[in-house]
């Protein structure tokens, strides 16, 4: 039964109990007492139903102010995780800059003396055969002297570029001092070595750098010297030190290999 039925049967009853001329029927109390049970039967049913109206509002409202609680805490730990992806990728950028500065000399980007030390060290602990060379820039004085720290600055550059050019990948060149290199070639025989370095010598006094019209070069001489087995590194470069100084003394502008002592 629906709920306007069960109201039309109220009101049947109510006027039914109401009409005089069934006062004295014998079922009219009775009528009249189950009438009255009907009505708080369903005001109980009503208040039930109300409670659980409210309940279930309730209910709704708390999972709603639950899962909104959750979506805010998911977007903040989003945010922490984008905050802490940055400042990672900056961690690990600066720590590559770091290495980069500590490793490499600034005006050439060439390796420096701590990273070829460190390399020739690992060098005394490996079986790899290499050949160190020594080249140093011939009378470069003169060209500071005369044009100027700039300009000798403007050379050592374009000739560290012309370095990274010819060498290979796994070759390691480095500014060991002022005008002086270092390479280090791994897995090089001596006259490999020298073939490397001979072009090496006519490449970099083809560069050229040009001042108030004048084209300047210059030319480098160098000492070559080979490991050998049981040799200590530092040794291996003594040799090519003398070498260098050999190639110096016979008029520079040539390569010198060292004699194994
Ligand atoms: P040699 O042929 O005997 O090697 O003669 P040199 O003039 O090249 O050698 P010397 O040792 O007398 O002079 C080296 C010069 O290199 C002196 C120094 O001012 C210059 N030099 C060293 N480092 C730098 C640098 O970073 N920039 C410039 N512009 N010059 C430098
Ligand atoms: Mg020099
Ligand atoms: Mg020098």
């Amino acid at each position: 039964m629906n709920r306007r039925d069960e109201q039309a049967l109220h009101e049947r009853v109510a006027r039914l109990l109401a009409d005089p001329h069934h006062a004295d029927h014998p079922l009219h109390e009775a009528l009249g007492a189950l009438a009255e049970h009907c009505r708080s039967q369903q005001q109980q049913l009503e208040r039930l139903i109300s409670i659980s109206d409210r309940y279930q509002q309730l209910a709704l409202e708390a999972r709603e102010v639950t899962q909104k609680r959750y979506e805010r805490s998911l977007r903040r730990q989003q945010k922490l995780s984008r905050i802490s992806d940055g400042y990672q990728a900056m961690m690990r950028e600066r720590n590559r800059a770091l290495y980069q500065a500590s490793t490499h000399d600034p005006l050439t980007q060439l390796a420096n003396r701590r990273l070829i030390d460190e390399r020739l060290r690992q060098l005394d602990t490996t079986e790899r055969d290499f050949t160190l060379a020594l080249l140093d820039i011939d009378h470069f004085k003169a060209i500071n002297d005369r044009h100027g720290h700039d300009v000798g600055d403007r050379l050592l550059v374009a000739i560290a570029g012309t370095m990274r050019e010819v060498l290979r990948d796994d070759d390691l060149c480095g500014r060991w001092g002022g005008e002086e290199f270092i390479l280090v070639l791994t897995q090089t025989r001596l006259d490999e070595a020298r073939r490397i370095i001979d072009r090496l010598r006519e490449r970099v006094s083809a560069v050229t750098i040009t001042r108030q019209g004048e084209s300047l070069s210059v030319t480098l001489s160098a000492g070559i010297s080979e490991h050998f087995r049981g040799e200590r590194p530092l040794a291996t470069l003594q040799r090519a030190d003398h070498a260098l100084l050999d190639a110096k003394r016979s008029g520079r502008n040539r390569c010198r290999v060292a004699a194994r002592e």
